[in-house]
């Protein structure tokens, strides 16, 4: 069963949990300037203490052990309304007071369940001055004394900076999150490397990059020989770990521009930038070599060996998928050669044929 205390709602009551008592906790105090020039019945001083000082972790409370937090804490902001407009009636709309309150509960009401929160609060605030006045009786209490107006003020300074610290707080978390999906889209979960889709974008960028500026790079296509016989024979687990391995040994042999990523299956893709096709091919041996030489002791008699195909960015290339195929071309020669070696595309001959027939 899905359990609901851990889900999202939780984090929303957490997040409530400070800003509330905050601005309850001084909230009252402009509310106890606002009644003090008002003869009130003790239960309303009663009440007022209550909700300053006890509501915010009896809401707390109620909302975290709901079966749906979320539910509750809405219903919570929804008592907070129905208090606010009862203090404001009780006040007699004092004009600084009453303000103060009713605008610090439209930022709230905003924050936490925009448009319809806020007027779904604005009904019930009207609610609770309706109770008041029916409890209290109806008065209007236009003048505002210096000591009203100074019990304002913690409330229009601290409780701004407090929801807006969690907003901000918010917003951190959620640039972080997103890039952490961003990072995650661009991945190859398996081997960490770059996915298809975004070393295929980094191919796209370094082919224009090379035709205008005219410098040198290779692209390298390495695919693992006979990798569906290691599956077969040893499992698909120890397939898993010949492609980390295999991924390793790009992360760590490869110079820090070169760019790896997981092309699918038992494929892997490099773009090996500032370089001529003679140094990509003996780095490549160099890589083709060390993975050949692996011997794991537990499985002595498994062997791994690569086809590479290379091509160099060149003139006459139409694109970058262009590129690619010549790549492949090369990787496909050298399976058909067989195996275990590192082929470089030679410019399309037949093409050159055609432009210049003999
Ligand atoms: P060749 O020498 O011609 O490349 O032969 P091959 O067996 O390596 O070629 P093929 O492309 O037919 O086989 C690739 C296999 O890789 C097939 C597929 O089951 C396996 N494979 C693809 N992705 C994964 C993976 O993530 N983990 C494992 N263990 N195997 C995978
Ligand atoms: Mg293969």
């Amino acid at each position: 069963m899905m359990d609901n205390r851990s889900g999202k709602g939780l984090s929303f009551v957490r997040r409530i949990y400070l800003p509330r008592i905050i601005g309850l906790g001084i909230g009252m105090l402009s509310v106890m300037a606002g009644i003090s020039t008002l003869q009130m019945p003790p239960w309303v001083w009663g009440l007022l203490l209550f909700n300053g000082l006890i509501w915010p972790h009896l809401a707390f409370q109620l909302a975290r052990r709901a079966a749906v937090p979320y539910h509750a804490e809405y219903r919570n902001l929804l008592v907070d309304s129905l208090m606010g407009g009862f203090w404001t009636a009780a006040m007699q709309f004092n004009p600084l007071p009453s303000v103060t309150i009713l605008a610090m509960m439209a930022m709230n009401n905003f924050a936490a369940g925009g448009q319809r929160l806020f007027f779904k609060g604005l009904f019930i605030q009207g609610l609770g001055a309706g109770l008041s006045i029916a409890l209290l009786g109806a008065g209007l209490q236009l003048q505002a004394t210096p000591l009203q107006v100074y019990a304002c003020l913690p409330m229009l300074t601290l409780y701004p900076m407090a929801v807006g610290w969690v907003c901000y707080r918010l917003a951190m978390n959620l640039s972080e999150h997103k890039r952490r999906l961003s990072a995650l889209s661009r991945t190859d979960s398996l081997t960490g490397l770059l996915n298809h889709g975004s070393w295929k974008d980094l191919l796209q960028l370094k082919f224009q990059t090379c035709q205008q500026q005219h410098c040198q790079a290779v692209i390298a296509l390495i695919d693992i020989d006979h990798f569906k016989a290691i599956n077969d024979t040893y499992g698909h687990v120890v397939g898993d770990c010949v492609l980390s391995q295999l991924s390793n040994e790009l992360k760590l042999g490869l110079r820090e521009d070169d760019l790896a990523g997981r092309y699918g299956g038992d494929e892997f893709c490099l773009i090996l930038p500032n370089t001529n096709l003679e140094q990509a091919s003996l780095a490549m041996e160099r890589l083709r070599e060390r993975v050949g030489s692996y011997r794991n002791p537990q499985l002595p008699e498994l062997r791994i060996s690569l086809s590479i195909g290379l091509a160099s960015c060149r003139e006459g290339l139409a694109d970058a998928q262009d590129w690619l195929n010549e790549a492949d071309k090369a990787l496909y020669t050298a399976k058909k050669s067989g195996r275990n070696q590192v082929n470089f595309a030679q410019p399309d001959l037949t093409a050159l044929k055609l432009a210049y027939p003999d």
